[in-house]
């Protein structure tokens, strides 16, 4: 078939958006920006909204393989809950049916298949039925081990006559669900290098958040490897639009200050609640709403109730544990889901490792926290956030 009679694309279907009442311009259009700034380094040609989906139109000369990797990559994007790849053309009975068989033969491993025709309007004869009978009849002769089933086939093919144009799309893969990013507000999410803190602002980014990192790194009391792992971290989420910029901010001193002078086992609540007076700084900066942690309930001693209490009590901004009621190992399928577990798995001295007691407290009563924490200076705050490092990815 001549090449100019057809374009290959990619149509993104979204579920959430589509509940959407009069907001749901706004968050569709979220959504086109959103993949046109992200597919920069695939043969996009436009980018638009199309009878209730996004339709990603690729390069003339794209080929399958190059389909399939845009395909793949858009489904990690947030908002999105499907992506077939296809093609476009003039709703022409014979162009359709030949590349019905086209987009069934790059479909993949399939043994058996339905045809889904619709029209969004009559003046194009033949009607839905026929299209269905007639187009599955030439896919019949074209796959004559193939079956059609019409309950759960491993393949539908979809046939959409919009207009005087035809989209005609097999191979489909689930995305990543969610909102698209930039629809909910900002947050400020604490990133450790660890294995839970880029999971925490995964699941915010999905539910719309535009994320701003914030590292504290033991710098000058340790070395710096944490802050390359975080950076690792940020390009991994930034490929998705999850975050754009971080924060690091050096507080070793500020811990030896500490560690030198209040009980050492109250000392990661005090820590942490420094970590969060920082982050709330910054947040108010930032015009963010909120602060994000990975913490899990009860995963190690600063996780407990209490100590979460503990904490949270130096927050003036809401505090939102996204993963407070997952399990460890459900939190490293994710991580290796989106990429990060192995960048978190390296060993790196971080400020939670730096002073740390042999024995902290699990139960930590605010009153007592508080009375250690009356030799802070308060100046510590406006130090640590005049010394914050911004760094963009
Ligand atoms: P993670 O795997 O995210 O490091 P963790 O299981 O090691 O978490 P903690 O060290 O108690 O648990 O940290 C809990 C949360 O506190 C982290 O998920 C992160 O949000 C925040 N946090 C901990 N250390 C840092 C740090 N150095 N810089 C910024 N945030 C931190
Ligand atoms: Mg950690």
């Amino acid at each position: 078939m001549a090449a100019d009679t057809f374009q290959r694309v990619v149509l993104v279907h979204y579920h959430e958006i589509g509940l959407k009442g009069h907001n749901r311009g706004r968050f569709e259009q979220k959504l086109v920006d959103n993949i046109k700034a992200l597919t920069c380094d695939f043969p996009v040609s436009a980018c638009h909204r199309i009878s209730g989906r996004i339709v990603v139109f690729l390069k003339e000369g794209t080929t399958h393989d190059e389909q399939v990797r845009a395909q793949e990559f858009i489904a990690t994007i947030p908002g999105i809950q499907r992506v077939s790849a296809g093609f476009k053309c003039l709703a022409e009975y014979d162009t359709m049916k030949e590349l019905a068989v086209e987009a069934l033969a790059d479909a993949g491993e399939f043994q058996t298949f339905k045809v889904q025709a619709r029209r969004n309007h009559t003046n194009f004869e033949p009607d839905s039925m026929v299209l269905n009978r007639e187009i599955g009849e030439v896919l019949c002769n074209a796959f004559p081990e193939k079956k059609v089933k019409m309950k759960e086939p491993d393949v539908t093919v979809n046939v959409e006559v919009i207009e005087n144009q035809c989209f005609v799309c097999a191979r489909s893969i689930t995305g990543v669900g969610g909102l698209p990013v930039g629809t909910s507000g900002k947050v400020i999410c604490l990133m450790s290098s660890g294995i839970d803190s880029p999971v925490a602002a995964w699941k915010m980014a999905k539910r719309g958040a535009t994320c701003i990192g914030v590292h504290f790194s033991g710098r000058p009391q340790t070395g710096d490897e944490s802050e390359y792992l975080v950076d690792d971290i940020a390009r991994v989420l930034a490929k998705r639009g999850c975050m754009h910029q971080y924060f690091v901010c050096p507080i070793g001193d500020y811990q030896r200050k500490i560690a030198l002078s209040c009980t050492p086992k109250l000392r990661v609540v005090l820590y942490r609640r420094l970590m969060f007076k920082v982050a709330n700084a910054l947040a108010e900066q930032c015009g963010a709403k909120a602060i994000v942690t990975g913490e899990s309930l009860g995963q190690v001693a600063s996780q407990t109730i209490e100590n979460m209490i503990a904490t949270s009590d130096a927050s003036e901004k809401m505090v939102l544990r996204p993963l407070i009621g997952f399990d460890k190992l459900e939190i490293i399928d994710e991580a290796i889901r989106l990429g990060t577990f192995e960048i978190s798995s390296q060993d790196a001295s971080d400020c939670c490792t730096l002073f740390m007691p042999k024995m902290p407290e699990t139960h930590a009563h605010l009153d007592e926290v508080k009375k250690e924490e009356e030799f802070f200076d308060p100046s510590w705050i406006d130090e640590i956030v005049a010394s914050a490092e911004l760094h963009r990815v």
